[in-house]
């Protein structure tokens, strides 16, 4: 929605705008007409001819320049609105838009999806011993791995919070989800953040869960950190899949650690 100032703004420069070229096209044909009678040629078709080819591409560029402006500042109002400033991520409101596409499509195909809600252990220690920024590097270096990894185009990852994020997986039941999710624990394990020549070690707990038909995106974070929470209080670094998952998954164990 535009403000009332910026209404205003763009009613005085189309007003402006207008003047302008309506006094020079008037000038400007006033200006011609006399040479263009001096050699007997019809002036009226000729100056309107000649004034508007003098007066269009230029006003034509102006509304150009302006509109590229604006689709530029559109653009960057997206990405402020949608993504998370420390990691680039998608931010809550843009996942959540993403949630109920994939759960729109979950229920017209019947194709699943599922959702991983992984959180770093032991994170404020880590923030603890090599100091805030410390902390950031590790978001920052885990965040791209995560955006790496995912499948470009069908999979979206997001920064949950502080050091908690979610990982939506589009066509993924629950053996793939917990493939997945046992894979990028293990990966996370392995990550090599440098902080100013300090290694910095991470682990991280998931909660995966496959998402419900008619569930709402707070229903499935709840039961994502039912899982996550039940992964922390058996020790950490270890995935946890919601009970009725565990029990479609044809032998996979309660955690997959
Ligand atoms: P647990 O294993 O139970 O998850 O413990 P934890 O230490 O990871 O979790 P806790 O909730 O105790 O602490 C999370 C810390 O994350 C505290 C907060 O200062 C830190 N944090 C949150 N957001 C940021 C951030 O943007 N940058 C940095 N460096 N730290 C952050
Ligand atoms: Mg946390
Ligand atoms: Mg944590």
């Amino acid at each position: 929605m535009l403000s009332t100032s910026s209404r205003l703004h763009t009613a005085v420069y189309a007003i402006l705008l207008s003047v302008v070229l309506i006094s020079a096209t008037v000038h400007f044909t006033a200006f011609i007409a006399p040479y263009l009678e001096a050699y007997g040629v019809n002036t009226v078709t000729y100056t309107a001819v000649i004034a508007s080819c003098a007066l269009a591409p230029p006003a034509s560029i102006i509304m150009a320049l302006y509109s590229h402006k604006l689709i530029k500042v559109q653009e960057q109002l997206l990405e402020l609105a949608t993504t998370d400033p420390l990691t680039g991520l998608l931010n809550r409101r843009a996942f959540a838009h993403r949630y109920d596409r994939e759960s729109a499509r979950y229920r017209r195909t019947n194709r699943p999806v599922s959702l991983l809600l992984i959180d770093l252990d032991y994170f404020k220690t880590i923030n603890d011993k090599h100091g805030h920024a410390g902390g950031d590097a590790a978001l920052k270096t885990l965040s791209s791995h995560l955006n790496e990894t995912c499948r470009y185009g069908t999979d979206d990852v997001a920064r949950w919070g502080g050091e908690e994020f979610a990982v939506l997986l589009s066509d993924s039941g629950h053996q793939s989800a917990l493939r997945a999710a046992e894979r990028l624990r293990r990966q996370i394990e392995t990550l090599q953040v440098a902080f100013n020549g300090v290694p910095i070690r991470l682990q991280a707990s998931i909660g995966a869960i496959v998402c419900r038909k008619d569930e709402t995106l707070e229903q499935a974070m709840q039961r994502a950190d039912l899982c996550l929470r039940q992964a922390k209080e058996l020790g950490r670094n270890r995935v946890m899949a919601f009970p009725e998952e565990l029990m479609k998954a044809d032998g996979d164990e309660a955690s997959v650690a």
